[in-house]
């Protein structure tokens, strides 16, 4: 038996990384020569590396450590299913108990007639699963050609084909022959960036209002469904102002086009309530799922439908599915995730503890000399770094030049804070502590000081006078 064992030197373990390992949204060349941080262990909400420094894990994972690391709980249920039954398809006629029960479950909590689960083993597969199953329900209703979905610029829906074009990273449609046909993006609701010189309530409802050019532009017997994150994401944890939700949710009604929240990241607590649905008060038809479903422990995500396209779905063969649509150990490691997220109360904890503690300390970063706008929605949030607040001014250096150097402080500093061009985010595990979030803002206040510091000594920034 061949075993990596954690007693390997680093460099070692960095050399073969970069010998065989290639690594998602890299430049594998320089990440080898740089050499990639190994990862050992993890315990609540510190990762341990092969140097032994602890590590504030501010970005829960990817999004998803929502309980935080070392649940045994989760180990135990994992193994226990892995042993009375680690596999078995659902597909001809056959099903099993984890998947029968997390459905149940799911529908149990999702709001409103969100009644129906199609498994998938991540939020990438589930949006393509979405892709069909709008499509699919359409046609079915007798409007084939009702098949373009709308999304948005710098949204985030995953990496397959499908779902990166559902996506709106400019980066990722470069690469690879996507998008996919019938696809149309609107702009997003990013005020810092493209405000202009409105309100941000005026630029709420102007963006909002793109949905509806666009459906009236292509025709509303053309519009399938508008997918959106209730708050993106991976482009940067945009919040969108007051008024783009209700005006969103006005031209969704008035129309008929399906509306597909992207809950992958929002769902499960993140912003304070289950799902971010809830929390941004709209009624999507189909909630795309997955990240803190199992808190990352299991890779497992998929699409909650409501009562009428189950019903419309139903009535054919959807020929689509996963070898692993509702594995059983994921399923299994899901169920006892919501378990510990509804017993141990931590949504009340993000709502009630957490975020409003975390949301007072975050907002006053906009006192700090590299810091713009501070957005905060639950256990998400961003700040935007610039030269010259006022002015909402962009750095003059390629767009993430700074945002890197401050990513960059912030690691050497044990935190890990992720940069999306020049904006910093956070997403923690909601089981944070007031205590945890101190010590966070210590290391956060200490990476800005040192960023700025070197930001002005590159000259892209003037000191203060
Ligand atoms: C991460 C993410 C996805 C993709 O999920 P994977 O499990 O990586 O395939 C989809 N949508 C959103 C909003 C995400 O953040």
């Amino acid at each position: 038996m061949s075993t990596i064992t954690n007693h390997m030197p680093t460099a070692e373990l960095q050399a073969l990384d970069a010998a065989h390992h290639l690594h998602p949204f890299s430049a594998n060349g320089a990440l080898g020569k740089e050499g990639a941080r190994v990862i050992t262990r993890a315990k609540g909400v510190y990762l341990t590396d092969s140097e032994g420094e602890e590590i504030l894990d501010a970005m829960a994972g990817l999004w998803c450590v929502n309980v935080g690391y070392g649940r045994d709980e989760l180990a135990e249920v994992a193994a226990r299913q892995m042993r009375e039954l680690p596999y078995y398809n659902t597909f001809f006629k056959t099903t099993h108990v984890p998947a029968i029960a997390l459905a149940a479950k799911l529908a149990e909590l999702a709001p409103g007639d969100l009644n129906h689960v199609f498994f998938a083993a991540g939020g990438s597969e589930a949006n393509d699963t979405n892709i069909r199953l709008v499509r699919t329900y359409w046609a079915e209703k007798g409007h084939p050609n009702k098949n373009i979905i709308i999304s948005r610029h710098n949204a985030y829906h995953g990496s397959s084909v499908g779902s990166a074009s559902l996506g709106g990273m400019a980066g990722m449609h470069a690469q690879g022959g996507i998008p996919i046909p019938n696809i149309h993006h609107i702009n997003q609701p990013n005020w810092w960036a493209e405000g202009g010189d409105m309100t941000p309530e005026e630029f709420g409802l102007a963006r909002a209002r793109e949905l509806e050019e666009a459906i009236l532009e292509l025709g509303e017997d053309r519009v399938a469904a508008f997918i959106a994150e209730p708050v993106q994401g991976a482009g940067g944890v945009i919040v969108a102002p007051d008024t783009y939700w209700p005006e969103i949710q006005r031209i969704c009604d008035k129309y008929d086009i399906l509306l597909i929240a992207d809950e992958v990241i929002c769902g499960f607590g993140r912003t304070g309530n289950w799902f971010g649905s809830q929390t941004m008060n709209i009624r999507p038809h189909i909630m795309t799922i997955a990240k803190g479903l199992s808190s990352g422990y299991a890779p497992i995500g998929g699409s909650i439908v409501n009562d009428e396209i189950a019903e419309v779905i139903g009535g054919t063969e959807f020929n689509h599915g996963y070898t692993y649509s509702g594995h059983p150990v994921a399923a299994a490691v899901a169920l006892e995730n919501l378990r510990i997220l509804e017993e141990e109360k931590i949504v009340e904890h993000v709502r009630d503890v957490a975020a409003p503690y975390l949301k007072q300390k975050w907002e006053a970063l906009v006192d700090h000399p590299l810091v713009g706008e501070a957005k905060i929605v639950g256990m998400m949030a961003s700040i935007a770094l610039t030269p010259d607040k006022a002015s909402r001014a962009k750095f003059a250096s390629d767009p993430g030049t700074v945002g890197y150097i401050c990513r960059d402080r912030c690691f050497a500093n044990n935190l890990i804070m992720r940069h999306v061009g020049d904006r910093m985010i956070i997403s923690p595990p909601l089981i944070l502590t007031p205590a945890d979030i101190d010590e966070m803002f210590v290391r956060i206040y200490k990476s800005l000081d040192e960023a700025q510091a070197e930001i002005i000594a590159q000259g892209l920034m003037k000191a203060a006078s």
